[in-house]
């Protein structure tokens, strides 16, 4: 066996998560994302509707991002190359879910993009709050600076992530958290559809996201910059 055959299997097996039962992991956040989750989901940030459109926007990067690695790949690396965007909204629940077939993420992903705050903008928005300190610019400096995923505690009561990297081999993993300290980690052993859903539980004073009228709306005001198509409830956009 030459030397690149044996690094590729041992690349491989790194990236195949052989676990044979279902676990679920519990992590803590970070503590700078735990300072900023809980000035967030105190906000009184009056302009929340701006969530949609930080999902919205990381749906578009999951979908660029694919392409991109297609592009690298010679096409050949990526089985489905369907790139949508499917919003659904469950009023009865209270709940909205934004859905997109993009490039998705391995567990170590999740727990370095959901977990940290690696975000530039999120990092500016701590330090802008250190300096000023008042709690009355909190919904200011937020929508100055968008707190990018985040910004999903504005309205929910928890958040669930359902996600499956394009990378062969790879599970799906749900990670779920109400925004306080921590967050789990478990890993599917269905198959789960590659790409990403990130489903909000919405808080009672924010039902109205549930609405279908009033999130097209809000998606026709944010999704300019969106070149893949927007469903809502299997109505295109
Ligand atoms: P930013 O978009 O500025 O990087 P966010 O807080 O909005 O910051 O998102 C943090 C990170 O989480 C993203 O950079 C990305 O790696 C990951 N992420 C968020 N949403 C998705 C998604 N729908 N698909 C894949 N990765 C995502
Ligand atoms: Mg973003």
């Amino acid at each position: 066996i030459s030397i690149p055959i044996q690094r590729y299997l041992a690349t491989n097996a790194e990236q195949v998560n052989v676990e044979s039962t279902p676990s679920t992991e519990k992590h803590q956040f970070q503590a700078e994302t735990q300072q900023l989750l809980h000035i967030v989901a105190k906000s009184l940030y009056s302009d929340k509707e701006i969530f949609i459109r930080e999902l919205i926007s990381n749906a578009n990067d999951a979908l660029e991002k694919l392409r991109y690695v297609q592009l690298a790949a010679g096409g050949e690396q990526v089985e489905d190359d369907k790139r949508e965007i499917y919003i659904t909204v469950d009023d009865i629940n209270k709940v909205l879910t934004i859905k997109d077939t993009g490039i998705g993420m391995t567990k170590g992903e999740a727990i370095d993009n959901l977990g940290t705050i690696a975000r530039s903008g999120s990092k500016a928005f701590l330090e802008e709050l250190k300096k000023e300190k008042g709690a009355s610019d909190e919904g200011k400096i937020i929508g100055q600076f968008g707190v990018g995923f985040y910004s999903a505690f504005m309205v929910s009561n928890s958040v669930e992530v359902i996600t499956r990297s394009y990378k062969k081999g790879e599970p799906g993993y749900r990670w779920t958290s109400d925004g306080s300290g921590s967050y789990e980690i478990e890993t599917l052993l269905d198959d789960v559809e590659r790409g990403t859903s990130i489903r909000c539980s919405l808080r009672d004073d924010c039902s109205e996201f549930s609405k279908e009228e009033t999130v097209k709306q809000i998606v026709k005001k944010y999704s300019n910059f969106v070149s893949a198509p927007i469903y809502i409830n299997d109505v295109r956009v």
